[in-house]
C-alpha cells in the first residue's frame, strides 16, 4: 500500500475528467468531519465545477496535489466516474468509484492489484442506505429530467391565466415510480402539471397517490411484476407486449413522459414502442432515465434526442452533474458514511470480508493483496 504522510490512512481525491462531468466525490464539509480519521490529499481543482475551491479544502485541513502526488500517497483513491488510464490507483491501494459493470476496468484493476469498491456493489439494505450512491443520484436525475423535458416542451407545466386567455396544465407521467420516478413526479407537482404514475410493484401506488399523483391501474394483472426485496420482477416477452398495449392508451394523453423502469441485473423493461409513439401528440417529450441498461423505449438512444412522428425521446446519462454542486453534496455524504463504516479509531481500515457491507464491495475480489494492511 503507498505510504501516507502519517500512520493514518491517506484518502485522496481526483478531479474528475470525464466529457461532461462537473461533480466531486467529496466536498470540503466531509472533509473536515473525516479529519480525525485519516490524512486526506485532493486534487487541485477536484472540486470547482461544484463551486468547491482548493481553498476551501485546505480549510478543511486537506493537503492539495497535482494527480501523481495524490495517486503516489494515496492509500484509497475516491472518484465519481471510474479512473482512467492515467488515473489508475497504485498497486495495494483501495479505489471507491462507479464503475462496477465494467469488465474492462475490473480486469485493468486485478492486473495491477488494485482492490475496488465499486460504488454499484452497495447492498440496498437499510444498513447501508446511507452509502447508496445509486439512490442519491437517482433522486437527482429525476428532478432533472423534469427541467429538462420541460425546456424542451413547446407548452407550459402550470395552468397559466393571462388577458390572453387560460392554458390548460400539462399531462405528465412517470412510468417507475421507484426513486427517480417518484423524484419526477414531486417535481412535476410542484411545477403545476397534471400527474400521474405508473409501477408494476404494489407499493408503488400509495407512494404515487401520496404526492398527490394519479396512479395508472391496468385491467387484471397485467401491471403485476413484484419482485423479491422490494424490487419488481422482469416480465416474460408477452407479458411485455401486453403491458406496452395496455399503457399506450394513457401515453397517448401525455405531453411530457419520465421513464425510469429498471430491473436489477437485467434489460430494462421496453415500454415504449413505435406503434404508441405513432399514437402520441406531436411536441410530447420522453426522457428515458434508463437508457444505460437499455431504455424502455424502442428508439432510445443514450444522450442523444431521438424524434419520431414529432415525440422527442431524449436519453441523458448524466443528468446529476447538471446540478453538481448539490449532488456532490449527496455523492459526498453517502462517501462519508462509507468511510466512517471504513475507517477505523486506530487509523486502520475495517476490512472482514465477512461483513455484509465490506463482503458486496469485494464481491469476486482477491483480498490477499495488503490494502487490508494498516
Ligand atoms: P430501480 O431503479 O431498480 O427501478 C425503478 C422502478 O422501475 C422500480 O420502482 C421498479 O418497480 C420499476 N419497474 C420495473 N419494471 C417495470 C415495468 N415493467 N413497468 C413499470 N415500472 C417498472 O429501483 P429503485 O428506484 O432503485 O428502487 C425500487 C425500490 O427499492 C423502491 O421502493 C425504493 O424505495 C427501494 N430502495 C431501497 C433501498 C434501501 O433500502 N437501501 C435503496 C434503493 C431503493
Amino acid at each position: 500500500m503507498p505510504m501516507g504522510s502519517s500512520d493514518r490512512i491517506s484518502v485522496g481525491v481526483l478531479l474528475e475528467r470525464a466529457s461532461g462531468e462537473r461533480r466531486v466525490a467529496l466536498i470540503p464539509a466531509d472533509v473536515k468531519k473525516l479529519m480525525s480519521k485519516a490524512t486526506f490529499v485532493i486534487e487541485s481543482g477536484a472540486g470547482l465545477e461544484a463551486g468547491f475551491d482548493d481553498k476551501a479544502y485546505v480549510d478543511a485541513g486537506a493537503r492539495i496535489a497535482n494527480l501523481r502526488e495524490v495517486l503516489a500517497s494515496s492509500d484509497v483513491v475516491i472518484k465519481v466516474r471510474p479512473p482512467g488510464i492515467d488515473e489508475m490507483p497504485l498497486a495495494s491501494s483501495i479505489l471507491v468509484s462507479l464503475g462496477g459493470h465494467d469488465s474492462g476496468l475490473r480486469e485493468s484493476l486485478r492486473k495491477r492489484s488494485v482492490i475496488h469498491f465499486a460504488l454499484e456493489r452497495v447492498p440496498r439494505t437499510t444498513r447501508a442506505q446511507a452509502m447508496d450512491v445509486l439512490s442519491s443520484q437517482a433522486s437527482i436525475a429525476g428532478y432533472a429530467s423534469v427541467l429538462e423535458g420541460a425546456r424542451s416542451l413547446g407548452i407550459l407545466l402550470p395552468m397559466l391565466t393571462t388577458a390572453a386567455g387560460t392554458i390548460k396544465p400539462a399531462r405528465m407521467i412517470a412510468l417507475g415510480a421507484g426513486v427517480a420516478g417518484l423524484q419526477a413526479i414531486a417535481t412535476a407537482r410542484r411545477l403545476g402539471a397534471v400527474v400521474h404514475g405508473f409501477d408494476v410493484r404494489a407499493d408503488a401506488r400509495e407512494q404515487v397517490e401520496s404526492l398527490g399523483a394519479k396512479f395508472v391501474a391496468l385491467d387484471g394483472n397485467i401491471g403485476a411484476g413484484e419482485g423479491a426485496g422490494g424490487y419488481a420482477r422482469e416480465q416474460s416477452t408477452d407479458q411485455q407486449a401486453r403491458l406496452r398495449r395496455a399503457l399506450s392508451t394513457h401515453l397517448a394523453t401525455m405531453q411530457l413522459v419520465i421513464t425510469t423502469a429498471q430491473i436489477p441485473g437485467h434489460r430494462a423493461p421496453l415500454l415504449i414502442d413505435r406503434e404508441t409513439l405513432a399514437l402520441m401528440k406531436p411536441g410530447s417529450v420522453i426522457v428515458d432515465l434508463a437508457a444505460e441498461t437499455g431504455g424502455n423505449c424502442e428508439v432510445t438512444r443514450s444522450n442523444e434526442t431521438i424524434t419520431v412522428n414529432g415525440v422527442h425521446v431524449m436519453a441523458p446519462t448524466n443528468l446529476a452533474s447538471l446540478v453538481a454542486s448539490d449532488a456532490s453534496r449527496f455523492f459526498s455524504g453517502n462517501i462519508r458514511s462509507l468511510l466512517t463504516y471504513l475507517l477505523e479509531e486506530s487509523g486502520g481500515l475495517h476490512f472482514d470480508p465477512s461483513d455484509p457491507i465490506i463482503g458486496a464491495l469485494l464481491a469476486g475480489q482477491s483480498t490477499t493483496s495488503s490494502s487490508a494492511a494498516a
